[in-house]
């Protein structure tokens, strides 16, 4: 079953306003193969949770990746092994759940973290296989979100890096697998990408050399961009893959892990909601839609104007007039009563009429699970999942 498909059943049926989330799993198989088989054998491909935790994307991606990277204890009880653990703010019994876990490895982000870490794994006599995750003293050019080389609550400081091998090296219970350097956030750049991951290689190395550790990982992360702004002009995956391939001669024996979030699931989920009202205002046009940011607050937290397609539904059986807006340019808003409820802003449209449905594409990754539900009590969305088997 296709987005037009749904729509035109709901509609047949009556069946309204229309208000989902639909999941192409099918699709998400197929990008995660192609990823997975553009990779040099000594990539691991992870999945992060956090950009979306439905369960039946995580069972959809279980088969196909090497692994998960879990941020929370409630994450990590929605995924198998092989898991990767790394959090800020880290509870004692989420350390303790991702020990009898036995996870691959913990991330370190702190003295504390260390501290903790090795105290726990002590008392249940573990070694812990740790990452230290470090926060680059310099700036990383062409990330959206700032996560490294500026002041952050994530990872240890560069400048502490040397200090805190030294301190677990005189540990029992600890082991320094690797490193660990998310940094970087939709990033749209392939040639940048491939120079953060060449960075971080060589620095993992010198620090491998100089403190004599035996260690087998460094992980890059995540930050591989989508374009919400020009959807055609994509992240190059093919430049970067097959730059990841030159990089062999470096790689020493060590694996290099990508923990992809919003790259892997973005394109798998659109958001399609019913145009409810239209309406001019103070010389604006505005489109009011069943359901808004409580549902997708991407483009509200980035301030931005959510791609978009319209489903033009031609039906219109009531005695009343239909309100419209034909060539002009409209902001879409939702059902919220506050101003910020704006997923498109004065966007150009040929013809957008209540009762039209509005298609937000892009909405696989960082849409639902960051969004308000709550506010003002509406119901949710319906959840569909399409799946073209194999
Ligand atoms: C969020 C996160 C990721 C995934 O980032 P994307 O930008 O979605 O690819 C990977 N690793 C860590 C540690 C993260 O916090």
């Amino acid at each position: 079953m296709r987005i037009e498909q749904y729509i035109e059943n709901k509609k047949r049926k009556q069946d309204g306003p229309i208000c989902a989330y639909l999941y192409d799993l099918g699709q998400l198989r197929n990008h995660v193969r192609i990823i997975k088989s553009s990779l040099p054998a000594f990539c691991r491909l992870f999945y992060a949770v956090k950009a979306n935790p439905d369960p039946r994307i995580l069972g959809t991606l279980a088969p196909l990746v090497d692994g998960f990277e879990v941020a929370s204890g409630g994450e990590l009880e929605k995924v198998k092994s092989p898991v990767l653990f790394g959090a800020p703010a880290k509870k004692q019994v989420e350390i303790e759940k991702a020990i009898d876990a036995g996870v691959e490895a913990m991330n370190i982000e702190s003295f504390h973290d260390l501290n903790r870490i090795e105290w726990l794994s002590k008392q249940k006599e573990v070694v812990t296989p740790i990452m230290i995750r470090v926060n680059l003293s310099r700036d990383v050019p062409e990330s959206h979100h700032m996560m490294s080389g500026v002041p952050t609550q994530f990872g240890v400081d560069e400048r502490d890096v040397p200090m805190i091998i030294q301190k677990a090296q005189q540990m029992s219970h600890v082991s320094v697998e690797g490193f660990h350097f998310h940094a970087m956030s939709n990033n749209l750049k392939a040639e940048a990408h491939l120079q953060f991951v060449s960075m971080c290689l060589e620095k993992a190395k010198s620090w491998r050399d100089r403190f004599g550790l035996d260690i087998r990982t460094v992980d890059v992360g995540g930050g591989i961009g989508i374009n919400y702004w020009n959807p055609e002009d994509k992240f190059d995956w093919d430049t970067f893959a097959s730059g990841l391939h030159k990089l062999e001669p470096q790689m020493d024996g060590l694996t290099l892990v990508l923990e992809l979030g919003r790259f892997m699931t973005a394109a798998s989920g659109s958001y399609v909601t019913e145009v409810i009202d239209v309406k001019a205002n103070h010389d604006h046009h505005f489109a009011l839609i069943r359901g808004g940011t409580h549902h997708l607050r991407l483009p509200a937290a980035w301030k931005m104007s959510h791609p978009f397609r319209i489903h033009p539904v031609e039906e219109w059986e009531l005695p009343y007039e239909r309100p419209g807006v034909t060539k002009a340019e409209v902001t879409i808003a939702g059902e919220l009563c506050t101003p910020n409820d704006v997923l498109v802003k004065s966007e150009y449209v040929e013809e957008l009429r209540a009762g039209d449905v509005v298609i937000f594409d892009y909405a696989g990754a960082y849409a639902w699970t960051i969004s308000h539900h709550e506010f003002l009590s509406h119901p949710e969305p319906e959840f569909i999942y399409l799946d073209e088997k194999h």
